[in-house]
């Protein structure tokens, strides 16, 4: 469901910017020389990467769990970490997780949810500065790039109606639709809505989330024998994306990957 926001006039003057001299860094104003509002500096130096190197050692967190994992590699495993930072079904996740059936084909998370990402994405949800959508949306794609066998659609994570109609607007609709644009992926964003609110989750145990998500989506025929990925924000305990996984399958999805930023770590 859309409604009418109308334009700030922040965002006519960056987008009258981008007319003029091409699009410009969020972070610090400098001219990115990219179609996306980051430079490579920022986006080198701001993003903490789910993925850590130093020597052969390798830090992250667990794509099911969050728990951070220490592994010592070979150079050639480094070398291929460092060329493909991807949580997969194949890799990143903890032992205890490895054998879990995820529902999910492919799990991507580029990020840590930790600062600066963390409040780039609460300035994107609380904040009303839609233009950081764009930014988001981008990194998400250009780390998709790196993946074969891309989907054939993008869904976001539902809001609520009412709640959509509170905030004007839901985050991982304009992240999903920044990244479907950048990918060529078509976006669809009527594919999947919430019938029930179910409030806010945070601060509630795994269970308790899942027992509340349960039922909450509905999917709409076009998903039929569709690859599908999911898009949000951040990545908890998944268990909001999961239901909405499960729901997509049961509408006839051929299979269905959970693409989000960043993902929490559980030790926060
Ligand atoms: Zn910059
Ligand atoms: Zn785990």
């Amino acid at each position: 469901m859309h409604f009418y926001v109308p334009r700030t006039a922040e965002s006519a003057i960056l987008r009258l910017r981008r007319l003029i001299i091409g699009s410009c860094c969020v972070f610090c104003n400098r001219k990115s020389g990219l179609d996306r509002d980051i430079c490579c500096a920022c986006e080198q130096l701001l993003m903490p990467r789910i993925v850590r190197k130093s020597r052969n050692r390798v830090n992250y967190l667990c794509g099911l769990c969050g728990d951070e994992q220490t592994e010592y590699c070979s150079p050639q495993e480094f070398h291929d970490i460092s060329n493909g930072q991807a949580l997969s079904a194949q890799g990143f996740f903890c032992q205890q997780c490895q054998n879990t059936n995820t529902l999910f084909v492919r799990l991507l998370a580029p990020y840590r949810y930790e600062f600066p990402l963390d409040s780039i994405i609460k300035k994107l949800k609380y904040g009303k500065q839609r233009l950081l959508g764009r930014v988001l949306g981008s990194l998400l794609a250009s780390f998709a790039k790196t993946q074969a066998d891309l989907p054939q659609m993008i869904v976001a994570v539902p809001m609520h109606p009412s709640r959509q109609l509170g905030r004007g607007y839901n985050q991982a609709d304009d992240i999903a639709r920044w990244c479907a644009k950048d990918l060529g992926i078509p976006y669809r964003s009527r594919a999947a809505s919430r019938i029930f609110d179910t409030g806010s989750m945070a601060g509630l145990s795994k269970s308790a989330r899942q027992l509340r998500i349960l039922g909450a989506f509905s999917a709409a025929e076009e998903v039929h024998g569709k690859r599908v990925a999911i898009v949000d924000d951040v990545l908890t305990t998944g268990a909001t994306a999961r239901e909405l996984a499960r729901e997509l399958y049961d509408t006839g999805a051929l299979s269905v990957e959970l693409w989000v930023l960043a993902r929490t770590s559980s030790a926060r």
